[in-house]
């Protein structure tokens, strides 16, 4: 860890545009990340729980328990909201159209269930809970939301998953932006940097040292 690294994470995501975004906010508020096949660990539990709050749990438990219980393990869990569907596809999101992680078939099928819904029906938000588990036995979690809506159609070659059907309050498309843009706009970069504060609130408080 150098000496303006504070943390320094185990990510626990095999999802690289997720890492990048995550060590882009991280790094910006002085916190180090490594990915999962940096750290040498392999885990993939089951995302089974009822929240994206649970489910965050349940990833960064799985990693902190692989690494020993030594590391700072830091997991998001995240997803797209839809009014009109209430609420869905919600915990499901990446496996919205059967098959994890096929955001072409996921989008497709949106903009399909959404087909003849008129645009001020078509509000939606992006939600990101992070959980951080510390060597210190410490737990700390943290929510961010991005509010926007569904568009018509794709724009965009940015981001990743749904980010070309996701518009901005102001029509802007989640896609068009740069990375440092989405990053310090989007839920991951809103709930990351309020778990930054959390921890420089440990540190204060309980003398905690990584
Ligand atoms: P997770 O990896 O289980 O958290 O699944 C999250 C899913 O939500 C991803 O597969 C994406 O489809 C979607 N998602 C999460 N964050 C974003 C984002 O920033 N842009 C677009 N899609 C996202």
């Amino acid at each position: 860890m150098t000496k303006k690294q504070k943390y320094d994470f185990i990510i626990a995501t095999n999802n690289e545009h997720k890492l990048g975004e995550i060590r882009a906010v991280l790094s910006s508020v002085g916190c180090g990340a490594r990915s999962l096949r940096e750290s040498g660990i392999e885990a993939d539990p089951e995302e089974n729980g009822a929240t994206f709050s649970r489910n965050a749990r349940i990833k960064a438990e799985a990693v902190f328990k692989a690494a020993g219980g030594r590391f700072a393990v830091l997991a998001d869990d995240s997803g797209l909201c839809v009014d009109f569907l209430g609420g869905r596809p919600g915990v499901h999101t990446a496996r919205y159209a059967g098959e994890h992680g096929d955001s072409e078939k996921n989008m497709d099928k949106l903009l399909a269930e959404l087909k003849d819904v008129p645009q001020n029906e078509r509000s939606a938000r992006f939600v990101s809970c992070v959980c951080a588990l510390l060597p210190s036995g410490e737990e700390l979690r943290a929510t961010g939301f991005v509010e926007g809506y569904i568009g018509f159609e794709r724009e965009g070659a940015g981001g990743f998953g749904y980010d070309p059907v996701f518009r901005l309050p102001n029509k802007v498309g989640i896609a068009t932006l740069s990375d440092e843009r989405k990053n310090a706009i989007s839920h991951r970069g809103r709930a990351l940097r309020k778990l930054a504060f959390k921890l420089r609130g440990i540190k204060r408080i309980k003398g905690y040292r990584p």
